[in-house]
């Protein structure tokens, strides 16, 4: 369940929210033909705001019963509590998702964990909206204790309030270390929500590809522009098509011999580079501990401002020369002086209170 097949994605499509029973049925004839694995719709929907539309709950539900009939897709919706769980399993919803805003709260969770004890039905998890790995682990675990062994996480990205072109920041760097923590975990990204927009739903949908991830959740509407809700983000079954076709679907491993060889011969290099790099900053941080006892003897205090937009400024220039992004040169020597201060810190406790001037 939801890993790759044949070497293509798992793919879940739909709309963002079941609007009514023509345009459900428009849908998934659109997807049917394009060999889509789960169809998607929102039955109850989380909106941020009061006054959006907020779903057409339970009535909703026969819907999804004749997307299966007419058209042999299985079917997927977002619950929320014990309750909603009842009610798509009674109308046999195949697989249930519980959504950004569920999975940061653990009473939701657990509710819906105990709703599930002893029906084996599948659940996919997304991520909570604040970028914290032990929450969404934790609403994994609950799900997994309840009994159930169908479970795959999807990566909709984390609020951020700092602007960028992302909806969702995609902070890559959770996923994978979700991947590191589980690695039989199957793993789903929700380009639609991580984008918020159209222009970017192949290049984020290739990433995730890139990084070996299972399968796709994708939202797809007939009229996107006068979709209920979402509209901005949401494609027509015809793009969508475009979309998968030119998506490269790239293998995780190889037996080839003289591939594996150049690779292992590259991966040398880099732990050689990795070992330098430790070993450097060790030595950067026996220098911080030389300027912490000189500044305690002195009586001056750690932080001076001034030096690190210094240190800063200087390193953007140098990082744009050796093609690095002004990005990492931040978090790079951020955490670099972070851990500078903390040694600074350990040895200033530490010394012998020194004779001020
Ligand atoms: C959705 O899938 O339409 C949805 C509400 O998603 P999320 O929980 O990721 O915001
Ligand atoms: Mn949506």
């Amino acid at each position: 369940m939801f890993q790759k097949k044949n070497n293509r994605p798992f793919l879940i499509a739909g709309p963002c929210s079941a609007e009514t029973e023509e345009q459900v049925m428009a849908v998934a004839h659109g997807l049917a033909p394009l060999g889509v694995d789960l169809f998607r719709a929102g039955v109850w929907k989380p909106r941020t705001r009061p006054g959006a539309f907020e779903g057409n709950g339970a009535v909703a539900l026969p819907w999804l019963r004749r997307v299966k009939e007419e058209t042999g897709l299985r079917t997927t919706i977002e619950v929320a509590n014990g309750n909603q769980v009842y009610e798509a399993l009674k109308h046999g919803v195949d697989v249930l998702w519980i959504g950004a805003r569920s999975t940061v709260n653990p009473f939701s969770v657990q509710e819906i964990a105990d709703a599930l004890r002893g029906v084996d039905v599948p659940v996919l998890i997304k991520n909570p909206v604040n970028p914290d790995l032990e929450l969404w682990m934790g609403a994994i675990e609950r799900i997994q204790q309840a009994g159930v062994t169908r479970i795959g996480a999807i990566h909709r990205g984390f609020s951020a309030y700092a602007k960028s072109k992302f909806r969702n920041a995609p902070y890559w760097e959770i996923p994978i270390e979700l991947r590191r923590r589980m690695p039989d975990l199957p793993l789903i990204c929700d380009n639609s929500h991580i984008c918020g927009n159209r222009e970017d739903l192949l290049e984020v949908a290739q990433q995730a590809l890139d990084l070996n991830y299972d399968g796709l959740m994708t939202e797809v509407h007939t009229t996107p522009d006068a979709a209920w809700s979402d509209a901005k983000q949401q494609i027509t079954p015809f793009i969508y098509g475009e979309l998968l076709s030119r998506l490269i679907v790239r293998r995780e491993t190889t037996d080839n011999a003289e591939f594996l060889e150049h690779i292992e011969n590259v991966r040398h290099k880099i732990d050689e580079v990795d070992l330098e790099l430790l070993n450097l900053l060790s030595r950067r941080m026996r220098f911080a501990e030389d300027i912490g006892r000189y500044k305690q003897r002195n009586n001056i205090s750690i932080l001076q401002a001034s030096r690190w937009n210094e240190i800063l400024e200087k390193a953007f220039s140098q990082g744009r020369e050796r093609g690095l992004s002004e990005d990492f040169v931040e978090k790079f020597l951020s955490a670099v002086h972070q851990e500078s201060i903390a040694h600074q810190q350990s040895v200033m406790q530490t010394a012998p209170v020194g004779v001020a001037e």
